[in-house]
């Protein structure tokens, strides 16, 4: 059994950006007159406008039951051995449908920097019903720890055997370090788990100010490296020493199950 992928911690300060994912304060009160000057307009200096979706809500601890997204996608990657996942939603989680964090999941895993630009590799999200290799689950954070199989955590994601789990406290609120960059943030926690799935440890910084491998546990902190969540940043595999840093928690519970 492969140790488990812990990865994705950090420190406990809020990520207060965080483009449309999270609830901010709304301006849906007519009568708020003492609002009316300070009402933001719709950002038209926004490189990607997008309309803000219902923020993302979840409980402390879901159902442990889940919604597993419909259909295949395509294959992803041009050659290599085919590996089938899943991906499953836990009920509780709102405003995020299985659907859509599961073409998340695709787009990142079929990315040309991600697992499958190696040539080694192909993934395929399947169905319910169908024979499947792994499951990337989007958890709550009690639910984390249960199928983490570890002591308490309620923050980082991980890797057990052939579930992926991804904590949703993490999905939506990312963590400092990623400045706000919740895509890249996205972006590293998949390519991160899912790279414990397929069999990479494990890494450290490989020198202060470069690009931080996705294997390092970049949830943690960032060690004097940068924020990059891609195994092939320029179509290149890039990866730093093998080891890992120590995993230290933040156990202030608005670090894990925030509400706003
Ligand atoms: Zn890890």
């Amino acid at each position: 059994m492969r140790r488990l992928g812990w990865a994705m911690c950090g420190a406990l300060a809020a990520v207060s950006v965080l483009a449309g994912c999270s609830g901010g304060p709304t301006e849906a009160d007519p009568s708020a007159s003492h609002r009316a000057t300070a009402a933001p307009s719709p950002n038209a200096s926004s490189p990607s406008p997008s309309p803000s979706p219902t923020p993302v809500t979840y409980p402390l601890r879901g159902s442990g039951t889940y919604s597993v997204a419909a259909g295949d996608s395509a294959v992803l990657g041009r050659s290599g051995s085919l590996l089938r996942f899943r991906v499953a939603v836990e009920h509780g989680i709102d405003n995020l449908p299985a659907a859509t964090f599961a073409d998340d999941v695709v787009t990142i895993l079929g990315d040309r920097r991600g697992w499958t630009a190696g040539g080694d590799v192909r993934l395929q999200r399947v169905g319910p019903g169908r024979p499947y290799d792994f499951t990337v689950y989007l958890v709550t954070p009690a639910t984390r720890d249960v199928l983490c199989g570890t002591v308490f955590d309620r923050y980082t994601s991980c890797q057990n055997g052939n579930s992926v789990v991804v904590n949703v406290s993490r999905w939506v609120h990312a963590v400092p370090y990623y400045a706000g960059d919740l895509t890249g943030y996205r972006e590293y926690a998949i390519s991160h788990e899912v790279g414990h799935r397929l069999g990479h440890g494990h890494e450290l910084c490989p020198g202060k100010g470069r690009p931080a491998p996705t294997m390092e546990q970049q949830t943690l902190g960032l060690h004097g490296c940068t924020a990059q969540p891609w195994p092939y940043p320029d179509g290149k595999r890039y990866a730093g020493p093998s080891g890992e840093y120590p995993l230290v928690v933040p156990t202030d519970p608005k670090s894990y199950y925030r509400t706003d």
